[in-house]
């Protein structure tokens, strides 16, 4: 617990206990650094289920953190057509992930308060956090990691963002039609809606998509449901500006613009970032020179977001712009191609790996792959994002 009747100044205040917050709380702590974690709700266990590619947690050694693991996926672009992804896929193990970084946190001698921030005021080298129980905590730095409800960092554009929408489940059933050892990343088929031209309808207009995770103990989440254990409703913005770059809170995660603008991914991309942000504190807290809080905060903002990261960023958007005006037959045909280019090109692109100019590149072997009919969509409906990407591109130098 934070004793805030001394009025010590923490260096560093996270503010979230999320996978992002906890991440950076965790390895700064670690060098012997005083932080504070604040999140109203800190024992809860992370509300949404994560998936991610097994190899992006192995290469950050979390493969104790996959509850259930699946040695490939599988697309369903249509009814005569599917794609076999030979990338093991998995679920997160929410409880041990967050259990395993509050562990650490505690023993780094992390202090945690329950609380909701409502209000910082800076001055010149420290800032004041004040929470919702009237309480005050001073610290050199604030790293903003609320999530999507970006409650501290601040934005100059109007945000304007793509939303992912999704409903899920976890339920058990008596029967369903899927191969449990394949996880099914994609199904876009549209058979089951029958006669619904309704549904049908507005479907291949504004198209959408399963996503299903089946465990062999008779879970599943799909058809025949007997009962259902679990149910998620998410709304992820995708993709808008990024914070106000550079600016006195710092952020990681939702607040900051690190979700993946044409997946909604971000779990193994913050996570991975979380060092980069953790190293940089570490390295300008403990710097010699006696920096103002929003010296500090510019030196962190620049490794958090270096010039290749926002182009990359750019790139994905422009890829979101696309998929947006896509219906149903012209999405399929892009899926088609995508998952057609080698693993190199739609691993990098899926997990963030690509940078310019090897997204060009991908750009370049995507068009090729694609049907002529594709390519023509992609022209007559990529040429403003394409304009829109170019001119963000040229007004964006360091
Ligand atoms: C339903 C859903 C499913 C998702 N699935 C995936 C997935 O499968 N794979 C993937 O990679 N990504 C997924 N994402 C995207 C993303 O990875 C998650 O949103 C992730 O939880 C973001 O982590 P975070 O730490 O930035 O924020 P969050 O996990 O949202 O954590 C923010 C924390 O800040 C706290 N907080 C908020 N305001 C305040 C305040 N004022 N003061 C103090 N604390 C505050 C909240 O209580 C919360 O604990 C999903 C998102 C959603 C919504």
């Amino acid at each position: 617990m934070y004793d805030y009747t001394k009025g010590v100044v923490v260096d560093l205040v996270v503010v979230g206990g999320g996978p992002s917050g906890l991440a950076v709380a965790q390895q700064v702590s670690e060098a012997g650094l005083t932080v504070c974690s604040i999140d109203p709700s800190p024992k809860l266990i992370w509300p949404n289920n994560y998936g991610v590619w097994v190899d992006e947690f192995e290469a950050m050694d979390l493969l104790d953190c996959l509850d259930t693991t699946w040695a490939s996926a599988v697309v369903y672009i249509d009814e005569n057509s599917t794609k076999s992804l030979n990338r093991p896929y998995a679920r997160v193990n929410r409880k041990q992930l967050k259990t395993k970084m509050l562990q650490k946190c505690i023993s780094n001698g992390v202090k945690f308060h329950q609380a909701k921030v409502i209000k910082v005021v800076h001055e010149e080298f420290k800032s004041l956090l004040i929470c919702n129980d009237g309480v005050t905590i001073q610290a050199t730095l604030v790293l903003d990691a609320t999530g999507f409800s970006r409650s501290l960092v601040q934005y100059d554009k109007p945000y304007n963002p793509g939303y992912q929408v999704a409903y899920g489940i976890l339920a058990e059933v008596e029967e369903h039609p899927f191969d449990v050892d394949k996880m099914l990343f994609m199904d876009w088929r549209d058979s089951h809606l029958g006669k619904n031209t309704e549904i049908m309808e507005r479907n291949s207009k504004i198209p959408t998509f399963l996503y299903a995770t089946g465990v062999k103990n008779g879970r599943y989440t799909r058809k025949n449901v007997k009962s259902i254990e679990e149910d998620e409703r998410c709304v992820i913005p995708m993709g808008g500006p990024l914070p106000v770059l550079p600016q006195r809170v710092l952020g990681i995660g939702g607040t900051a613009g690190m979700v993946h603008p044409s997946t909604g991914y971000m779990v193994a991309r913050t996570l991975a970032a979380a060092p980069i942000v953790a190293k940089s504190i570490i390295q300008y807290l403990n710097s010699e020179k006696m920096l103002s809080g929003t010296d500090l905060s510019a030196e962190v903002w620049r490794d958090l977001w270096p010039i290749e990261r926002r182009r990359q960023r750019e790139f994905f958007c422009f890829g979101m712009d696309i998929l947006l005006k896509l219906d149903l037959e012209g999405t399929r045909r892009f899926f088609d191609a995508f998952f057609d280019l080698e693993p190199r090109y739609w691993h990098g692109f899926l997990s963030s790996r690509l940078f310019l100019p090897e997204l060009l590149t991908f750009g370049l072997s995507l068009f090729a792959h694609a049907s002529n009919t594709s390519r023509i969509e992609i022209m007559a409906k990529g040429t403003l994002p394409l304009a829109n990407m170019i001119n963000n591109l040229v007004q964006d130098r360091d």
